[in-house]
């Protein structure tokens, strides 16, 4: 339902701990490092962050909300089919991506290699091409609990529009 909006912005927000023997998975994509994020499913930062920003932009709350950490049910979902139930519910009140822009904020591994495969299988999720969804990476210079490797975030804005 457009509901009189040629259009809506979203906005999303996620960090996640780095541990010893969790996988790495940014964007639905397995990256080889030694250490993983902590956290419910997979712990997919880049994923849940833009999943914030659609259902931010839909009005529809938060992932906190739709699939909540004390709920079993949701323990071992990939980020990636999490991304997938947010574009259903986003895709059912009316609305399609219009355009996605990501941000990494990570001092290790370097993710540029990976960015294109991120990009890839983000655009699946969302029903969307790679065109619509930018994926972009940065360090912190060393500063703070990301630059120190004990963790990741990761920033996202959405924009959609009406389907059809
Ligand atoms: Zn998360």
């Amino acid at each position: 339902m457009a509901r009189g909006l040629p259009f809506r912005i979203g906005f999303g927000y996620d960090v996640h701990r780095l541990v010893p023997g969790r996988p790495l998975v940014l964007g639905g994509v397995r990256i080889p490092h030694p250490t993983g994020l902590l956290g419910h499913s997979d712990a997919d930062v880049l994923v849940h962050a833009l999943a914030d920003a659609l259902l931010g932009a839909a009005g529809l709350g938060d992932i906190g909300r739709h699939f909540p950490d004390s709920d079993p049910r949701y323990k071992d979902m990939a980020g990636f089919d999490l991304l997938v139930q947010v574009v259903e519910m986003v895709n059912g009140r009316g609305w399609v991506l219009g355009n996605a822009d990501l941000t990494l904020v990570a001092e290790a591994p370097k993710v540029a290699p990976f960015i294109g495969a991120m990009t890839e299988e983000l655009a699946v999720a969302c029903r969307s091409t790679p065109e619509r969804i930018n994926v972009k990476a940065t360090t912190t210079e060393g500063l703070g609990p990301a630059g120190r490797g004990e963790g990741m975030a990761a920033y996202a804005v959405a924009l959609i529009v009406p389907a059809g």
